[in-house]
């Protein structure tokens, strides 16, 4: 469970980021919209633990994690990422890349998990390939796997699917939120692709500088717009 209390952060005096709320239940799928610039990344990296807050709160699991005075360490959030740029280790195979997250668990623990998560992304065949040898949409898939793998309390994604030809981005993100059901994983979506998450998330919020103007579901955000930029954002489908 996710939940951000008037969030703001300030570049130099600029604020990015304005008095956003929002709350994610525990194994649901968000995803934030809108326009380049409007404040989607760095709300994501406030999450993850990158950026000081000005004001407000951020609370994972119903602990605090981030406020004015507090600053958890990301390694110690338990938070898993996925960016656009997944840079997955060239010299490892895949099964060494997933393995790379799961640290401090018994070899046996391990191997169960990698054979897990090969399953469930439909990779088993390839374990032992290296990231050269996949497609772009397999190695995503791994990029996945590897976030996935310590069961991250929230996964965040940050334009994950935009390197990848419009067609495998479209049946990657349906794939994707079959897989995070799947695992009960809770995670965030960063795309200013609208397809990509209607067709990804449970709740979505549509943001236009720094401020978070609807946080709904896609029912509500068509047919009951909260402002006038969420009905042309939306209206305009792209
Ligand atoms: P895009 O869709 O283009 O990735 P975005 O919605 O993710 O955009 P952000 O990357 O969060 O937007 O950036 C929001 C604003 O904050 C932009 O005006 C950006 O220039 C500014 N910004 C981001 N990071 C920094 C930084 N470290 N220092 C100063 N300004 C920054």
């Amino acid at each position: 469970r996710l939940e951000l209390n008037n969030v703001s952060i300030a570049f130099d005096s600029t604020a990015v980021v304005r008095q956003v709320s929002l709350q994610l239940p525990e194994g649901d799928i968000g995803s934030l919209l809108g326009p380049s610039g409007c404040g989607k990344t760095t709300l994501l990296r406030a999450i993850a633990g990158f950026e000081q807050l000005q004001q407000g709160s951020i609370a994972l699991h119903g602990k605090c994690v981030s406020s004015e005075q507090l600053m958890i360490a990301p390694e110690k959030r338990r938070v898993g990422m996925v960016f656009q740029d997944f840079a997955l280790f060239p010299h490892l195979s895949v099964a060494d890349n997933i393995a790379f997250g799961l640290n401090g668990q018994s070899s046996q623990q391990k191997r169960a998990r990698i054979a897990e998560l090969l399953k469930l992304v439909g990779l088993s065949e390839l374990s032992n390939q290296h990231p050269h040898q996949l497609s772009g949409g397999q190695q995503q898939r791994v990029a996945l796997a590897r976030a996935m793998a310590p069961r991250p309390e929230i996964l965040l994604l940050d334009e994950p699917f935009s390197a990848l030809d419009p067609e495998l981005r479209g049946q990657l993100a349906t794939e994707v939120r079959l897989l995070l059901k799947q695992d009960g994983i809770t995670a965030i979506l960063v795309t200013h692709d609208q397809t990509e998450a209607f067709a990804m998330a449970d709740q979505i919020g549509v943001m236009h500088q720094g401020a978070l103007h609807q946080w709904d579901n896609s029912y509500n955000l068509y047919h009951h717009p909260a402002t006038t930029f969420v009905a042309d954002f939306i209206g305009r489908g792209t």
